[in-house]
């Protein structure tokens, strides 16, 4: 393993942010994996795990060592008349694996189709779409403790699960890398058409082959592709507030969008970013480059390619223009390096 040294970051990471990082060193097997990070750990530099770097936003250059996990091969664990279980290596392409798992005949993944990114990361903040969330499939994760060295299997509840969170944004954070996510996927068709954007797409009776190609029709026009427009895909994550908050809002604006969410309310964050009057709307002087994509409101793009501290001061000013008009606050979604 030789490290490259002062590398760019630009084609790794879908906001197409122009950062370097001052060591990389891909990882194609678990050896690498224990070789990079003892080369990070002797010279006292973090390390940053990256899979497709479609939830980043790398906010100046990486004085560290960045480590594209490569791990590949999907192995069938158990197989049963109704369902199979799987574990699939971190480096495999999550899109491509939704498409392997939909030609087996195992189901379960339709909702999710067309998400960028690796399977490693997918725990990591329970990927979601279209009603459906990771949480839904997993049934564990395995990977390297670094704190202890050692291989560690975590089942579903030890991850901790939640609306685009997990213990991996916690406790584990920067602790961890998952090198194997285990999966029980249905033989048995069973598909979800709750969300109703989905539901509008397709009839009830739809294959999930048939909701996995409506979902990537429903996403092909409304999210921009970062080879075309840079982005991160939701910029911010939808806010839960308590349920007296949410009677206040309701009654100042009867048609924001909220739904009941474990006792409290999630509330649509891009309606909240269109109120504000951001939709389509690009960054001026030192933003400029930087913008609110037109088809849908969550979503910030980053044509000029610029760097990450500039995506971030435009992602402050939205967040104190919806704070004023909606005393809400707006996390970012992406991990920000
Ligand atoms: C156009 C677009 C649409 C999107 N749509 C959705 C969507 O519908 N739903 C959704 O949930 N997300 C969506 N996303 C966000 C993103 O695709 C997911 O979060 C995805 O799981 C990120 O995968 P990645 O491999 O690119 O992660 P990266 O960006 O490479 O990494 C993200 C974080 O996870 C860490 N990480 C990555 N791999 C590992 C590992 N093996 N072990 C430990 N840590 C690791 C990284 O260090 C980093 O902190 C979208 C993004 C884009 C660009």
């Amino acid at each position: 393993m030789t490290p490259q040294s002062d590398v760019s970051l630009q084609a790794l990471n879908t906001l197409a942010v122009p950062a370097r990082a001052r060591y990389l060193t891909p990882a194609n097997s678990i050896e690498d994996l224990r070789e990079a990070l003892a080369f990070a750990r002797e010279r006292a530099l973090p390390s940053l795990i990256l899979g497709g770097g479609s939830n980043i936003v790398l906010s100046g250059d990486f004085d560290g060592v960045v480590i594209p996990l490569q791990l590949r091969g999907i192995t069938c664990l158990t197989e049963q008349e109704d369902w199979v279980e799987l574990s699939v290596a971190a480096g495999e392409n999550w899109d491509d694996f939704v498409r392997y798992s939909l030609a087996q005949g195992w189901f379960g993944l339709e909702n999710l189709s067309a998400i960028p990114g690796n399977v490693g990361a997918a725990p990591i903040q329970n990927i979601g779409a279209y009603g459906v969330e990771l949480s839904s499939v997993l049934t564990s994760v395995v990977g390297l403790d670094l704190e202890t060295g050692a291989e560690r299997r975590l089942s579903r509840e030890d991850c901790e699960l939640a609306y685009r969170d997990s213990i991996f944004k916690g406790a584990l954070r920067d602790r961890f890398v998952i090198t194997e996510v285990g999966l029980k996927l249905s033989k048995v068709a069973n598909t979800n058409l709750s969300y109703p954007a989905l539901a509008a797409e397709v009839d009830a009776s739809a294959s999930p082959q048939e909701v996995s190609a409506a979902v990537r029709a429903v996403r092909a026009r409304k999210l921009p592709s970062p080879a075309e427009l840079p982005n991160a895909g939701s910029f911010f994550k939808n806010p839960i507030v308590s349920s007296e908050q949410a009677d206040t809002l309701r009654e100042i604006h009867p048609t924001l969008p909220m739904w009941p969410h474990n006792g409290q309310y999630k509330l649509a964050a891009g309606w909240l970013v269109e109120q504000a009057g951001w939709r389509g709307r690009s960054g001026e002087g030192e933003q400029a480059g930087v913008g609110i994509f037109r088809e849908q409101a969550l979503v910030l793009i980053n044509p000029g390619r610029c760097p990450g501290r500039r995506i971030l001061q435009f992602a402050s000013e939205i967040q104190a223009s919806v704070h004023a008009q909606f005393s809400v606050n707006l996390d970012i979604e992406p991990r920000v390096y």
